[in-house]
């Protein structure tokens, strides 16, 4: 088969062969007369063929290379399914199925599969298409899935990306369909997930392990968890032998399905939920708490954004560092792309200046190995985290 080619302008080819896998509108010379979403090849000025890659013509990202190669028959036959097949063998054999059947088949340009996430909940995959390149082989996708052996395959388009990205589908089964919330098993603690109508693609996968560390150090505690969700942490909490766990979570769907997974571990007595905004609460807290996780949302949507998120971090921050009992512990994210672990760790800084009390680093934290960070594509190291010791 054919491809059209977009043609870098001379000089602009450095990060793509770095393998960086994003083109921008100013680094092209020539625009392929393709549709977005096709798949395009790229060249370089000299008509060097530097890979393949899905074009978006109203997109700021013009174009995202899923392969990298100078091979013009490279790309043929069961291209998806083998790349596929390739992922799912190194990733499900991270997990213990009988521990954890939740966890992230592909994370886009992490997995060099740009535009496309994948969650896989016990029997069901969550795809969530991002790019329009996705959604013109979703139906591809549907079906290796289902070869791989995932019973049900629900595609999720959100709806920012919807105007965005121009993809225009919305979210529907692929084949298929199961009654929500599903149940899923997570370092051996069973908690429900709504992939249809729940954030995301259902749940925070990505903090498995910090909630892992959360139990660990909860025995005996009081646990303020903010912006809990579903209740991740606080599940693991109260598992572990927490004496006490608040969730505090803004979305009364979010609570309703975090109280349903406290009692499927029976610990109703040591827990309660607030369906409250996250800064109204602490503000009037009780000051007792020993440990406190300060999990919000992504406060920096995109890069003019920056600013004004770090002030959120910052008052977010402070107030918790100004309440918790002492030796009490902090855990505290940033899940914006646009916020590195640098500028994290400065505005925790600031909070910790204003907060004038001793403020010790135990731990960096980050997001575990099914999230995989792409060496050459720096934005897909996300999740940033710092544990903290005060006083
Ligand atoms: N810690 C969770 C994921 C948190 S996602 C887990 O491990 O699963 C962020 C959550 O913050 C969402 O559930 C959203 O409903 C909630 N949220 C966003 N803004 C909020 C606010 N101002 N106050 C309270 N909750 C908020």
């Amino acid at each position: 088969m054919e491809y059209k080619s977009l043609v870098l302008k001379s000089g602009r080819n450095r990060s793509i062969i770095n393998r960086h896998p994003w083109i921008f509108s100013g680094g092209v010379k020539d625009l392929p007369k393709s549709q977005s979403g096709e798949i395009i090849k790229v060249e370089d000025n000299h008509g060097k063929l530097l890979g393949y890659g899905f074009y978006d013509s109203q997109s700021q990202i013009t174009c995202r290379i899923f392969e990298f190669t100078d091979k013009e028959s490279f790309f043929e036959g069961d291209y998806w399914e083998e790349k596929l097949t390739k992922i799912y063998k190194w990733k499900t054999e991270l997990f213990d199925k009988s521990k954890t059947n939740a966890y992230r088949l592909v994370h886009a340009e992490g997995d060099n599969f740009p535009g496309t996430i994948i969650d896989i909940y016990n029997e069901v995959a969550v795809v969530q298409i991002l790019i329009k390149g996705t959604e013109r082989i979703k139906d591809e996708i549907g079906r290796i899935l289902t070869k791989l052996g995932y019973k049900y395959v629900f595609f999720r388009v959100k709806q920012t990306t919807g105007k965005l990205e121009s993809v225009a589908e919305q979210s529907h089964w692929y084949a298929d369909s199961v009654s929500m919330p599903v149940m899923i098993i997570e370092n051996g603690i069973k908690m429900l997930v709504d992939v249809e109508k729940g954030q995301k693609t259902g749940f925070f996968l990505d903090q498995r392990e910090n909630r892992r560390l959360v139990g660990e150090l909860s025995r005996g505690k009081k646990v303020l968890n903010t912006f809990s969700y579903t209740g991740g942490f606080s599940l693991y909490a109260l598992h572990d032998g927490a004496d006490l766990v608040h969730s505090v979570d803004s979305s009364a769907a979010a609570i309703k399905l975090c109280d349903q997974n406290v009692d499927l571990i029976f610990k109703k007595a040591k827990h309660e939920s607030f369906t409250e905004d996250v800064f109204d609460f602490l503000k009037k807290m009780e000051e007792d708490y020993d440990i406190i996780i300060l999990d919000p949302p992504a406060f920096a949507k995109n890069a003019r954004s920056v600013e004004n998120a770090a002030k959120g971090y910052k008052n977010l921050n402070l107030q918790a560092m100004r309440k918790i009992k002492d030796g009490g512990l902090i855990f505290t994210f940033s899940c914006s792309q646009h916020i590195d672990k640098d500028l994290f760790r400065k505005i925790v800084f600031g909070a910790a200046a204003d907060a004038a009390r001793p403020i010790a680093v135990l731990k960096q934290l980050t997001q575990p190995e099914d999230h995989p960070i792409n060496i050459f594509h720096p934005e897909s190291e996300y999740l940033k985290g710092l544990l903290l010791r005060i006083g």
